[in-house]
């Protein structure tokens, strides 16, 4: 019998809450923290799903079928936010028909991410409702509070969860499902939907209106709500105002203290702020990143006194060590007291004063206990690129001939670090084809010595319109398109070279080739990277050449390429001359101990690339029958 209660991690249960809200469309492209929203919900079966070329026409085609009175929701990282910004910002005049909601899943704290940007702003900025769960039960409840808010409200909604939510685990009630085929009717009205200037002043205006509405919803509804108020704490005169996962820290850092807790974000419900606010002489702002809250009550509230940012970190992630010494500064310097007698001004200096007198109030001196006692139990784990990975022949090889390397967004930048130690430049998904342009546009010294490299699924998301750029404005560089058959970093989805869609159907598979030839490049070679002569042959020849040109190194990622292992490499210690240029290609499944190198046969994937670097031949094969 299935259980009515469960534990789903914050993105298992978005999903589960697209279903129960009667979800018929969902796309994505994959981006952590965000990938396993969509796959879980392709996984309930009954939901249209497919992970779109990149995250603009992700929410374009979700808008399509919005339009045609279905709900649907699209998820993507707080970077994929930016590409899908220009329908974004023009949704929230258009509206919705059937509803439509939008999951930015943002990453303080970086971990596995270019920026840390906060998506709060986009909302604002669109005049979006934004709602921010704090736990995986909210992340449920609120996908199917937003699909009421936008059908109600006729807008879209932002859903913004981060990395803390969507990868923790806590308990879910499910509900009964929503029906799907509550589809509603499409009627054409080319004033909402068709943004001519003409028609598109009379959307924002109503888009204002709109927004005065939900300002009147975000105060009434019980997703904003004070909790932690005790009887006896009632007139408490400190007061915490949060949001998403800072709420659990606030939560269990500042038990004694009332806390506004908000879920929706955006309109803020500044009546019940007002109302909380009121008879409290110090309001305490819990939020990590950007001070989205903290900013908006300062200027509504011009005689509350509110600290946040001044005391906790404008980057990373919070945690409750660091509002434990909030707490702490509160009560050893009798807060409440000083700020009777005192401007707001003299307590940022006095939290300037405690914080270069503690400098523990990082949190890092927590941090770094906790990381040395788990560096005793657990073996480091540097990031590198995988054994046998299909990159690291063209890494090791850029690196050897000393060219500028412009990078992109995929497992190949970890090419980055050492030993491979590689690339110039990573920006953004598609950069790097039109950075190399930039350069030798810039500077006649770089003419063929910058090469750009991007993978597969980053070509076809972002790295298109730049090489039009490069065969439109006479590009001369050469770009490798690393095509290893998979989008590999997130977790090996499907992308349009696969030639299979989410939903298991098969597709025309669009080679990377093709596209190359059909926009104009004229030099065009397809190599093996494992063939590491042939490799760095080729990649000489068309450096060396006087026009655009293109590499495809094509060999599938090596964690999907299981084949049956038909030869074994090892290292002949009798002719090994100890020279360590083995180790220099960065696979971990080389070490070196005790004055030996060795392979280690558990993680060896015998791609065979180690056995052609080696000087001395060293690296032999045991074949199959020896096996
Ligand atoms: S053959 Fe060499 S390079 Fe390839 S996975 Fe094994 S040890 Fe690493
Ligand atoms: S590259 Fe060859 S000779 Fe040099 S240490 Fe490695 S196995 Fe030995």
């Amino acid at each position: 019998m299935e259980k009515d209660v469960v534990i789903l991690t914050g993105n298992e249960a978005i999903a589960l809450g697209a279903h129960e809200a009667g979800v018929g469309f969902a796309s994505a492209y994959p981006g952590t923290p965000s990938t396993e929203i969509l796959e879980n919900i392709a996984r309930s079966g009954n939901i249209y799903c497919q992970w779109s070329t990149n995250e603009k026409v992700a929410l374009e085609v979700a808008s399509g079928a919005s339009l045609a009175g279905r709900r649907a929701i699209v998820a993507m990282k707080h970077v994929g936010l930016n590409v899908a910004s220009d329908p974004f910002m023009t949704l929230a005049y258009t509206g919705v028909n059937g509803g439509l909601v939008i999951i930015s899943a943002d990453d303080p704290g970086m971990h596995s991410s270019q920026n840390e940007q906060d998506n709060r702003y986009y909302a604002k900025m669109a005049k979006v409702p934004l709602l921010e769960p704090s736990d995986s039960q909210e992340c449920k409840d609120f996908i199917v509070k937003a699909f009421e808010i936008s059908e109600e409200y006729d807008t879209p909604v932002l859903l913004r969860t981060t990395t803390r939510i969507s990868h923790s685990g806590s308990v879910v009630k499910k509900s009964k499902a929503r029906n799907q085929e509550t589809a509603r009717t499409y009627s054409k009205d080319s004033m909402k939907y068709v943004m001519i200037p003409a028609f598109a002043r009379n959307r924002h205006k109503i888009l204002l209106e709109k927004f005065e509405k939900l300002k009147e919803f975000s105060d009434k509804t019980d997703i904003n709500k004070i909790v932690n108020l005790k009887d006896k704490k009632s007139f408490c005169k400190i007061g915490i105002i949060s949001s998403g996962a800072c709420f659990q820290y606030a939560s269990e850092a500042f038990k004694d203290y009332p806390i506004l807790k908000l879920g929706m974000t955006n309109p803020l419900p500044f009546g019940l702020i007002e109302d909380f606010v009121s008879d409290k002489s110090l309001i305490i702002v819990v939020e990590e990143l950007e001070p989205f809250l903290e900013e908006q009550i300062r200027a509504s509230f011009l005689n509350c006194k509110v600290i946040g940012k001044s005391f906790l970190p404008g980057y990373g992630e919070l945690n409750v060590e660091i509002l434990k010494s909030l707490n702490k500064f509160i009560a050893s310097e009798n807060i409440l007291e000083f700020i009777h007698e005192h401007t707001l001004k003299d307590l940022e200096n006095k939290i300037k004063k405690f914080k270069e007198k503690n400098s523990y109030i990082s949190g890092n001196k927590e941090k770094n206990d906790i990381k040395d006692s788990v560096k005793k139990t657990i073996p480091p784990r540097p990031p590198v690129l995988c054994a046998g990975c299909t990159h690291r022949p063209v890494f090791h090889i850029l690196k050897k001939l000393k060219v500028m390397v412009m990078g992109d967004i995929g497992c190949y930048t970890l090419s980055v670090l050492p030993p491979l130690d590689s690339l110039d430049s990573c920006l953004c998904m598609g950069a790097g084809v039109g950075q190399a342009l930039g350069i030798e546009k810039a500077n006649d010294n770089y003419k063929n010595k910058v090469v750009s490299v991007i993978g597969d699924s980053t070509f076809f998301h972002s790295g298109i319109t730049s090489l039009i750029d490069n065969v439109f404005n006479r590009g001369t560089g050469l770009v490798i398109i690393l095509d290893n058959r998979v989008t590999a970093m997130t977790g090996h989805q499907t992308n349009p070279g696969i030639g299979s869609t989410l939903m298991g159907e098969d597709t025309h598979m669009i080679l990377p080739e093709e596209i190359v030839k059909a926009v104009g490049v004229k030099n065009i070679r397809i190599v093996d990277p494992y063939d590491v002569d042939l490799l760095e042959r080729t990649i000489k020849e068309e450096l060396n050449r006087k026009e655009l040109s293109v590499i495809i190194c094509r060999q599938e990622c090596a964690l999907i390429n299981q084949k049956q292992i038909l030869r074994e490499f090892y290292i002949d210690e009798s002719v090994c001359k100890k020279c360590g240029m083995c180790i220099r290609i960065g696979c971990p499944a080389i070490g070196y101990e005790n004055d030996k190198y060795f392979i280690n046969q558990a993680i060896c994937t015998s791609c065979g690339v180690c056995s052609q670097i080696c000087p001395w031949d060293s690296i032999k094969a045991n074949e199959e029958n020896n096996l």
